[in-house]
C-alpha cells in the first residue's frame, strides 16, 4: 500500500500568544478571520489607535473627515478600517475602485462611500444600487449614470466632480468646466453634490504649488457657482495637506495614511498612533561556526560563532527582498539584523547578541516591542526609508497571505 499524505493542519483556532490578541472575540462581521493558520505570522491591527487617529484629525481640521480606505484599507483590512472608522464617527469613506466600495457595503458600512477612480465599466446600476457616490470627470460618466437613473426610476444621483488642478492624472482641466457643466445641465438625473481635486506636492517643501493648485480650484468652484450649480461640497486635502495647510481643508478632508498612524511628511507633529504591527515567532535556531554561510547565494557568512533565528515570513508576505542583509527586527525588545537573502517564505536573523533568544520568541518586523533585552520600535517610515520607497507602499505591500488580527489596546 502506498503512503498517504494526511493533512496535519489544526482545525481549531490557534490559542493567542499575547493577551492583546483575542481572535475569539472578533465580531464575525469585522472582516477579520480568526487565526486558523498554523503559522505564527500575523498583522495585528489596532482599532483603538485607528479611532484615536480619526479624533486627532477631526479635532485638528474641524471639518468632516472622509477617510480613505482604498487598497484594502492601506493593507490593514478594508472592512476592519471602514467599520472602525464608521463606529468612531467618520463622515464618509473613499476608495479607489467600485469593487472596493462594494466590499464595504457588503460588510455593512452605511456612511457615504466615494469611488475616486472613475472607471466604472458599465456598472452604473451597481453604483446606484449600493448608494455609492461616484467621482466623475467625463461627460460619458454623467450620461451613463443619467441613463441608469432614468431606467431605474431613481431620483437625482449625487456625484462629485474631479478637477485636475495640476496633478495631471485624472479630472477635468479648468478650461473644460463649461463643457462638463453643459452635460450636467442636459442630465438633471445627476446632481453635482461635490467638487474635488488632488494635490501633487502637499508632503514636500513645495508649498507654492499647493497654494497654486488651491487657487485654481477656488476659481473653478466660483465658475461652477456662477454657472448655477450653487455651492458644492469642496474637498482637496490628503493627509499631508489636512495636517499642514488650513486653507486646504475647505468643507472636508480626505486623509488615508495619517488615519493609520503614519506621518505623511516630515513636518507632521500630530499625535498619531500606529495601527499595525507585523509580528511572527522564531521557528528555528541554529548555532553557526565562524565562516558558515546563510541563505540563497551565501550572501552572508558568520563573522564569528553566531546564533541564527529563522522566522516564517518572506518576500511573498511583503518583507521586501531588498531588506536582505540590511533590515532589522525586534527580538526580546532588542534589534537584530536580518542576515542572508530573504526567501519567499522565510528570513534569517542574527540573534547572537540577544541573551536567551529561543524558538517561540515573538519577532516584530514592524511595530513596538518590550522584552527581557530592552524595548524599541520599528516604524513603517523606517522600513520605507531603508527600502528606498514611501510608507504607503510598505503598508499596502503586506500580502493577503498574512492574517489580519484585531487588537484593542496599544501594546
Ligand atoms: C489616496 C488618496 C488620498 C489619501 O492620500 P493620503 O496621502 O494617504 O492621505 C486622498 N485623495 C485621493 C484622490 C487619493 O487617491
Amino acid at each position: 500500500m502506498r503512503a498517504r499524505l494526511v493533512s496535519t493542519l489544526p482545525t481549531s483556532p490557534e490559542s493567542p500568544s499575547r493577551d492583546s490578541v483575542a481572535p475569539g472575540r472578533l465580531p464575525p462581521e469585522s472582516g477579520i478571520v480568526p487565526v486558523r493558520s498554523a503559522r505564527p505570522t500575523r498583522l495585528e491591527v489596532n482599532a483603538d489607535a485607528l479611532a484615536h487617529n480619526l479624533r486627532v484629525l477631526s479635532r485638528l481640521t474641524r471639518v468632516p473627515v472622509l477617510g480613505v480606505v482604498k487598497a484594502d484599507g492601506y493593507g490593514h483590512g478594508a472592512s476592519f478600517a471602514a467599520r472602525t472608522l464608521e463606529q468612531a464617527g467618520v463622515s464618509g469613506l473613499c476608495v479607489a475602485l467600485l469593487e472596493e466600495a462594494m466590499e464595504l457595503r457588503a460588510a455593512g458600512v452605511s456612511v457615504p462611500v466615494l469611488v475616486m477612480g472613475g472607471y466604472y465599466g458599465s456598472a452604473w446600476s451597481e453604483l446606484l444600487e449600493e448608494r455609492l457616490t461616484p467621482i466623475v470627470y467625463d461627460a460619458a460618466h454623467v450620461e451613463g449614470l443619467a441613463d441608469a437613473a432614468r431606467q431605474r426610476g431613481v431620483g437625482r444621483v449625487p456625484v462629485h466632480l474631479k478637477v485636475d488642478t495640476g496633478m495631471t492624472r485624472l479630472g477635468v482641466f479648468p478650461h473644460e468646466i463649461a463643457r462638463i457643466a453643459r452635460s450636467f445641465r442636459r442630465h438633471p438625473e445627476v446632481r453635482l453634490e461635490g467638487v474635488m481635486t488632488h494635490l501633487a506636492a502637499a508632503d514636500t517643501e513645495d508649498e507654492a504649488s499647493v497654494h497654486e493648485q488651491l487657487a485654481v480650484f477656488d476659481s473653478v468652484v466660483r465658475d461652477l457657482t456662477a454657472l448655477g450649480f450653487g455651492r458644492p461640497f469642496r474637498h482637496a486635502a490628503n493627509s499631508a495637506a489636512a495636517l499642514r495647510f488650513e486653507s486646504a481643508r475647505l468643507d472636508g478632508v480626505r486623509p488615508g495614511l495619517a488615519l493609520f498612524g503614519v506621518h505623511p511628511c516630515s513636518q507632521s507633529r500630530a499625535d498619531l498612533r500606529p495601527v499595525l504591527r507585523l509580528v511572527t515567532h522564531v521557528v528555528a535556531m541554529k548555532a553557526l561556526g565562524k565562516g558558515r554561510a546563510v541563505g540563497y547565494g551565501a550572501t552572508w557568512r558568520a563573522p564569528r560563532e553566531s546564533r541564527i533565528a529563522t522566522i516564517p515570513l518572506g518576500y511573498a508576505d511583503g518583507l521586501c527582498r531588498s531588506l536582505s542583509n540590511r533590515g532589522q527586527v525586534l527580538v526580546r525588545g532588542r534589534r537584530a539584523p536580518i542576515v542572508g537573502a530573504i526567501s519567499m517564505d522565510l528570513a534569517t536573523v542574527d540573534v547572537t547578541g540577544i541573551e536567551g533568544a529561543a524558538v517561540g520568541d515573538e519577532v516584530v518586523v514592524i511595530g513596538a516591542q518590550r522584552g527581557s533585552a530592552g524595548a524599541g520600535a520599528i516604524t513603517v517610515d523606517e522600513v520605507a526609508a531603508m527600502r528606498g520607497t514611501i510608507p504607503w507602499e510598505v503598508c499596502t505591500g503586506i500580502s493577503r497571505r498574512v492574517p489580519r488580527i484585531l487588537t484593542e489596546t496599544t501594546p
